[in-house]
């Protein structure tokens, strides 16, 4: 059995006339720019592997042209990988015929793109409906789900707009409300925030982060941004030239870079960022921490990111969290000066 929901297994895309033959007679220890030279074929994908838990929010990050579109367009077979395996839910999506593949699309992933595609000659609520129209669903049920969804993303009152009346924050949101209207198990995000202005863009983040708590779908999360990537994944596989050079949660990457590529991303995050209160407590713990637990004052979970710690420690007059696990289990205290030298520390 594979507990995953989605797996990939030696998956490839070259473009160009003959990627089969390409594939096949490929000098692998040529870089990608050294095929193209002597082939003309792009590698745009190159050997990957990865799985996805469902529930969780798989980030995949790098360069503008490192594969991440094309990657995550097999998934659901928008583009044809050349070879690999595709695994949704134990079954493979290259193998399905072209009636599955349209249930797949329709009933069980949406996507959400960068520029939009909304459609413009249809109001909000319209373009909302839109995957529950195909499904033949009737107008009524419909409307009714999409006034749902609408006021999900925060836009009630603006359903009988059209797209160009809204801004583009808005018109994402759109975008987003559309994806969920399906309900599916799966979304698929291609850069959704890169489009707009760093406040919005983060607003939007905040957003989608707590409409993920409610709905807790899979999610695959394109971005270039290391800092958004950090932010919305819990985990990011990190793309160079067509392959993946890393997987891990944001910690693990931030705290280990398998190389100078992803160093190069990990250098400028605050470390107070990633680094998660289990990892900076003091394991020993002292009878008033432990009457502190019995009281049930102050717990955080190990999880908890120092950024939010902050907080809870600023005020001198209430004692210092301990810190528990997801179980319930006493784990360690915390201390002020630990969270404040995680703070300024960088590595
Ligand atoms: P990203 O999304 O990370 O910016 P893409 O997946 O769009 O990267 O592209 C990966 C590589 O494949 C790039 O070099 C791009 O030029 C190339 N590529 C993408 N689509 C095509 C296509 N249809 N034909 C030829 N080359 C393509
Ligand atoms: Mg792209």
């Amino acid at each position: 059995m594979n507990a995953s929901k989605i797996t990939c297994k030696n998956v490839w895309k070259i473009f160009g006339s003959n990627p089969k033959n390409i594939l096949k007679n490929l000098d692998r220890s040529l870089s990608r720019s050294e095929v193209q030279e002597q082939t003309g074929h792009v590698i745009a994908v190159k050997d990957v592997n990865f799985s996805i838990e469902k529930g969780e929010t798989f980030v995949v990050m790098g360069l503008s042209g490192s594969g991440k579109s094309t990657l995550v367009r097999c998934i659901s077979r928008l583009i044809e990988p050349t070879t690999g395996e595709v695994i949704v839910d134990n079954e493979d999506v290259i193998k399905m015929n072209s009636s599955e593949l349209l249930h797949m699309r329709r009933h069980r992933m949406s996507m959400v793109f960068q520029h939009f595609g909304l459609f413009p000659h249809r109001k909000v609520l319209d373009n909302i409906n839109y995957g529950l129209e195909i499904r033949g669903m009737d107008r009524k049920k419909r409307n009714e789900r999409a006034m749902e969804v609408l006021s999900l993303v925060g836009l009630d009152g603006w359903e009988d707009n059209y797209p160009r009346e809204l801004s583009g924050g808005m018109q994402q949101r759109v975008g987003l409300a559309r994806a969920l209207a399906v309900d599916p198990e799966i979304l698929i995000f291609d850069e959704p925030f890169s489009a707009l202005d760093p406040l919005i863009r983060r607003e939007m983040q905040d957003e989608l982060l707590s409409i993920q708590k409610m709905v807790q779908k899979t999610m695959v999360f394109i971005t270039h941004d290391f800092l958004e990537a950090i932010k919305m994944g819990d985990h990011i596989a990190i793309m160079k030239d067509g392959e993946i050079s890393q997987i891990g949660t944001p910690e693990e990457i931030v705290a280990n870079p398998v190389d100078q590529y992803v160093r190069d991303f990990t250098e400028d995050v605050p470390r107070y960022k990633v680094l998660s209160a289990g990892k900076i407590m003091r394991k020993e713990i002292s009878p008033s921490t432990e009457k502190l637990f019995k009281s049930k004052t102050n717990i955080i979970l190990d999880n908890v990111k120092v950024d939010d710690l902050i907080e809870k420690i600023a005020d001198s007059d209430t004692p210092l969290p301990c810190c528990c696990s997801k179980s319930g289990k006493l784990l360690g205290e915390i201390d002020r000066s630990i969270v404040m030298r995680s703070m300024i520390s960088r590595s």
